[in-house]
Formats: structure tokens, sequence, C-alpha cells
């Protein structure tokens, strides 16, 4: 499902276009890296992504249908947190291995480039809790999958995960089963 309506998405869609830049071969030969910085550094741009980011976390009548919003480190931050206020709701950090102070959970995972570990507060996420995911990018969903089993592993649920870009050809999102993915744009 590649959803969300009206202006905020016809604009970010429009900013994603014009301030996302293509970097051949980094941060090795073969990837083309999705740079947002030039987006993130353009007020209106941001602006959008952010708002279009966040319908994902409201049903059809505009109502806020979570109780937190995660990011993932590091660019998910920079988007999940202003979608976490957005709507009203709290900011989770998911982070690399041995980042988090206290007790979590951890996970591990492969990236489209490599391997790593993922972690989350075990009390980060209360049991019965309804959560939406924010990243930059869907690659192989690797990510994706592992702060689920994160999210799960508190009691939470994930309702919804909500990207600026998808790269279709690597069929993430066949890996996240049955989770709702809202992709502003799948190239
Ligand atoms: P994956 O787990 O394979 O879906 O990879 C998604 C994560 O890796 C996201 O957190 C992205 O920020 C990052 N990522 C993967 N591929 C790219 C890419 N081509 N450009 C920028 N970021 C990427």
């Amino acid at each position: 499902m590649t959803q969300g309506s009206g202006e905020p998405r016809t604009a970010a869609v429009e900013a994603l276009q014009r301030l996302v830049v293509d970097v051949p071969d980094y941060p090795e030969p073969g990837i083309v890296f999705k740079d947002i910085t030039p987006l993130l550094a353009d007020h209106d741009g941001f602006t959008a992504v952010v708002a279009a980011l966040a319908e994902a976390g409201r049903d059809a009548d505009g109502r806020v249908v979570v109780d937190k919003v995660i990011g993932m480190e590091a660019r998910g931050f920079i988007l999940a947190a202003p979608v976490a206020l957005a709507l009203g709701t709290g900011f989770v950090p998911v982070r690399k291995a041995g980042k988090l102070p206290r007790a979590t959970h951890a996970v591990s995972y492969d990236l489209e480039y490599g391997s790593a570990t993922l972690e989350l507060h075990t009390d980060a996420i209360a049991p019965g809790d309804r959560v939406l995911l924010v990243d930059d990018v869907l690659a192989t969903g690797g990510t994706v999958r592992a702060t689920r089993e994160l999210v799960e592993q508190c009691g939470g649920e994930v309702v919804a995960f909500s990207v600026l870009l998808e790269l279709g050809f690597l069929d993430g999102r066949a890996a996240l089963g049955d989770l709702p993915v809202v992709s502003l744009q799948t190239i």
C-alpha cells in the first residue's frame, strides 16, 4: 500500500524528487546512497515530508491511532522525532548495539550492505502500545523486521511503517509480511 493523500503528500513527493541526491558507490561499490541531507536543510521540504510521514499514524478521520513513534538510528531519528511531535505522541529511539545505557532487548539483522544489531530499552514500549515506525529508506526490510521484533518483545504492536523512499528492486515490502507500508516514493 502506498497511501496518504492530499496536499502534504504532493508537496512531499515534489520535495523528495528535487532534494534527495543519489551518491553512486557509497558506502561501497554498487550501492547508490540516497542522501537526504539537502531535503532536511530545506524548511518547506522537511515540513512537507514530516506531515506526509505522520499520516500513517492517523485513521481515515484524522484521529491519531498510535501511542509511540520509533525512529531507527540514525536518519530515522531525524524524521521520527518531528513526526511524534506532529502526532502528539512520544518518540522512542532504536539504536545500534551498545549505545543505550539501560536494559535492552537486542535483535541482529541484515542490511543491503553488511549486518548489525539493534537495541531498544525494555521499558520504552509498554505492553499494548501501538507503534508507528519511521525511517528514510526501505531497502531489504531487515531493519524494519528487527525493529518490529524488538517492539513485540516489549509486548507492543507495530501498526505501520512510514518511509520516504522504497527501493522497489530489493522487495523489502515482501519481507515485512502483513505490515502496512506507507512509502512516499518508490524507486
Ligand atoms: P534495510 O534494512 O536493508 O531495509 O535497510 C534500511 C536501512 O539502511 C535504513 O535505515 C536506511 O537508512 C539504510 N539504507 C539502506 N540502503 C540505503 C541507501 N541506498 N541509501 C540510503 N540509506 C540506505
